[in-house]
């Protein structure tokens, strides 16, 4: 993999999906800009971005080539999420005026519910988040950042997330006096060595920590989680020794996913790798993998009826047990 995507053109997206997202539409998009300069260690987005400056105007470019491509179906959509491989809150690689200009163009979007914004934490700051709230037609805002794991061993040094606990409980009070949601990404198995079952655990007390955190600031909150997989062109992926690192199995996955919900918080699950993993080193790869299961939990992504995940429960609560 290249260590930047250079030969991208910058006048273009580098991703418009589509997506049933806990009972809403989805459209998500996520932008060409300069690249993400943290370096955490098992993320390999970075490389999807310029080295260069893409300037406002050709942000705005890729902004427009959006909204008139997908112009006749954007009424069908009520969620629209978009980032840049790294933070759209960060001004300096997406400017100000190109969210501006996304929030305006989103007005074609006449039944949008959500607009979910993805961001480190640091970037999320009072005066920003009131001007998007005043541009914006969509009723609800949400931030979208990826605190991973409440274990700050496994976060700061195994990862290099640089982001603290102390930096994460400020903008969670914040998020909850401006009536913003968060969702936050938790990944399941973060770190080497970890057995399976320690996974788990480690995952649940992830979304407790978070819950509680946003239970005492009024915040609501929906967990993303993500199956640790190793990346294709990331650090971890040339520092790993062979058996270091096995990805969760999708047990595991579904065990995590069922105490979340037994929580009473929305749980989506990333059940791919983003084309940076083959499925021999994600959970696809491990001993004992049944699509049936996977594809269940897909369903569940899409409406979070947990009807579709009980055929699986009395298997899963005899494993726990
Ligand atoms: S996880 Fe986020 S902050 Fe860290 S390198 Fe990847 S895109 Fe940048």
């Amino acid at each position: 993999m290249p260590e930047n995507n250079e030969t991208h053109d910058p006048n273009t997206p580098l991703y418009v999906g589509t997506r049933k997202f806990l009972g809403r539409r989805d459209l998500v998009l996520s932008f060409y800009t300069t690249k993400c300069q943290f370096q955490c260690t098992y993320c390999a987005l970075p490389s999807r971005s310029a080295s260069f400056e893409v300037t406002a105007e050709q942000i705005n470019n890729q902004i427009d080539h959006v909204f008139d491509s997908r112009a006749g179906e954007l009424d069908g959509f009520r969620q629209l999420c978009f980032g840049n491989e790294g933070s759209a809150l960060d001004p300096r690689r997406f400017h100000r005026e190109s969210v501006d200009h996304l929030l305006h163009r989103a007005r074609e979007m006449e039944n949008l519910e959500v607009l979910s914004i993805e961001t480190r934490p640091e970037y999320v700051k009072r005066d920003y988040l009131e001007h998007i709230a005043r541009t914006t037609h969509a009723p609800r805002i949400d931030v979208t950042v990826g605190f991973e794991t409440q274990d700050d061993f496994i976060r700061q040094t195994v990862l290099k997330k640089k982001i603290s606990r102390r930096v994460m409980e400020d903008r969670v009070a914040l998020l909850g006096e401006l009536g913003i949601r968060l969702t936050s990404y938790v990944l399941i198995k973060p770190a080497p060595r970890m057995t399976d079952e320690h996974g788990v655990r480690e995952a649940v007390a992830t979304m407790e920590y978070l819950k509680e955190l946003c239970d005492r600031h009024g915040t609501e909150l929906v967990i993303y989680l993500t199956p640790t997989y190793v990346a294709e062109g990331s650090y971890l992926q040339q520092t790993t020794q062979p058996g270091d690192w096995t990805p969760p199995t999708i047990q595991g996955i579904f065990d995590v996913v069922v105490a979340g919900h037994s929580m009473g918080l929305p749980v989506y699950t990333g059940l791919w790798s983003e084309e940076l993993a083959d499925e021999s080193t994600d959970f696809r790869g491990r001993e004992g993998y049944d699509p049936e299961l996977r594809k269940a939990m897909v369903r569940f992504n899409r409406d979070h009826d947990f009807s579709h995940l009980l055929p699986f429960t009395p298997a899963q609560l005899a494993l726990a047990g």
